[in-house]
């Protein structure tokens, strides 16, 4: 873990987080700044700068199956949500460690700004 990045200390307990769930490969807790009603970030235990240089795609497969599990113990699996990775400075990244927004509790508009 690199203990210069902000997710790396989340991750690892360094920086005090409640965990809205977790696996093995990764941690899920609530957006400082919610978007939406329902706002959690997943991020894969380990450091990965982005999805752009995400090799393990089993890992990125996890990452996936945590964000759905989510959405159903939060309730919002039926009324819809929305998975966003912001990726790189046109994605709009501003975090350097791979993380997965799920949004849901309101409706999302199309496209995003
Ligand atoms: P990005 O803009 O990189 O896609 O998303 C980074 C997200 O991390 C933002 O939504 C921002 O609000 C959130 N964030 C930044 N710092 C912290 C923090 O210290 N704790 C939590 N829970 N969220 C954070
Ligand atoms: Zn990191």
């Amino acid at each position: 873990m690199s203990h210069d990045c902000l997710f790396c200390r989340i991750a690892s307990g360094d920086i005090r987080t409640a965990f809205v769930a977790e696996n093995v490969d990764a941690v899920a807790f609530r957006d400082i700044n919610p978007r939406a009603p329902l706002h959690v970030l997943v991020i894969p235990r380990v450091h990965i700068d982005s999805l752009a240089s995400a090799a393990d795609h089993a890992l990125l497969g996890s990452l996936l199956g945590l964000v759905t599990q989510i959405a159903r113990e939060e309730g919002v699996a039926e009324s819809g949500y929305r998975v966003v990775i912001n990726t790189g400075n046109d994605g709009g990244q501003t975090v350097p460690h791979l993380h997965l927004h799920l949004l849901a509790g309101r409706h999302m508009d199309w496209p995003p700004g």
